[in-house]
């Protein structure tokens, strides 16, 4: 009987690791091809950034919808300066994420243009678009493999320092070390689970070590204390140094100290400035700020612009 149960137990486990290696590879190729009907045209060229200080990114005149009868974007005009962070806020479905999948190219858009470093994404291979845009999502996969593995795959080849030096400036490198298994930690649906903001971190650390011209940080909009929420805004600094950024932002106070905050309102920019311009304006941008302060101090966490629709 044991001779048999030892193979069967084999086979068992065996069955489980390939399945769950093909969720991992599932996860990754949704997230890496999401659409397959955006095709390279013929002879399209390299996409061309300078090596430092990040690279232009401007929509223009952007018409887009995802089916024939519900446009989504409507006329967004917007530019973001080359190594500047510009945060986009706005009620839940008024197009913020669209934003960042039409940057990457997962879809192609109705009219209108969207230039990086002058080019237009159309004209150019979206492997070398997609490699220059690195990007922190809301919830982030993690291999089921060591805590290093997860961030060297950012840059594969990576040696150990820069790997401590991303996760130090992610603030998670102390973290880490508290394990013990240090950075030699399984990690994943496996090993030992991660809290959302550790995730999130360690995305970080990944999304540095790439150190694309481009980033975009999609925060999470899960409830955070003061402190995590402090800690996100210095992240986010950090991340955004060297580099263009743009910020999906669900909490005002994480990016009160953004070059420019796009406010979008049923798929249009409704509203555009600092945090001090748009509080001055009174309009649309000072009331989700005045909701999510009160939110705030009488304890309540989430005062999510998603839910002042
Ligand atoms: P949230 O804050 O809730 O993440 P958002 O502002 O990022 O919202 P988007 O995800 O950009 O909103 O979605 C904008 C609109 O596009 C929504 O009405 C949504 O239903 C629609 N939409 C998003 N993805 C698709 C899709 N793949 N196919 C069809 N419609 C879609």
């Amino acid at each position: 009987m044991l001779q048999l149960y030892i193979p069967l137990n084999f086979l068992g486990v065996l069955y489980r690791e390939i399945k769950q290696s093909l969720a991992d590879m599932e996860k990754l190729f949704s997230l890496l091809d999401q659409n397959q009907d955006v095709a390279d045209r013929p002879g399209a060229a390299v996409l061309q950034i300078a090596q430092q200080g990040g690279a232009e990114i401007r929509f223009e005149h952007v018409n887009f919808s995802y089916e024939e009868k519900r446009q989504i974007l409507f006329d967004v005009n917007f530019t973001i300066p080359a190594g500047t962070t510009t945060a986009v806020v706005g009620h839940s479905g008024s197009g913020k994420s669209t934003l960042s999948r039409l940057l990457f190219r997962f879809y192609d858009i109705q009219s209108g243009v969207i230039r990086i470093a002058g080019q237009d994404v159309r004209d150019v291979m979206q492997s070398s678009v997609r490699a220059a845009i690195g990007i922190v999502p809301q919830d982030t996969v993690l291999f089921n493999d060591t805590i290093e593995y997860n961030i060297a795959y950012g840059r594969p080849g990576a040696d150990k320092d820069e790997i401590i030096a991303v996760a130090k400036a992610a603030y998670i490198h102390d973290f880490i070390e508290s394990l013990l298994d240090g950075y030699q930690t399984m990690v994943g649906e496996r090993g030992l689970k991660l809290s959302g903001g550790e995730k999130q971190r360690v995305a970080i650390a990944r999304t540095l070590l790439k150190n694309p011209s481009i980033l975009i940080f999609d925060e999470a909009t899960s409830a955070l204390d003061s402190q995590a929420e402090q800690m996100i805004q210095a992240q986010l600094k950090e991340i955004a140094a060297g580099h263009t950024s743009l910020v999906i932002a669900h909490r005002l106070s994480t990016i009160a100290d953004a070059q420019q905050i796009l406010v979008m309102d049923k798929g249009r920019i409704a509203e555009r400035g600092t945090h001090q311009e748009l509080l001055a304006r009174q309009g649309l941008y000072a009331q989700m700020w005045e909701r999510q302060q009160s939110g705030a101090s009488d304890g309540g966490e989430t005062a999510d612009v998603a839910d002042a629709a």
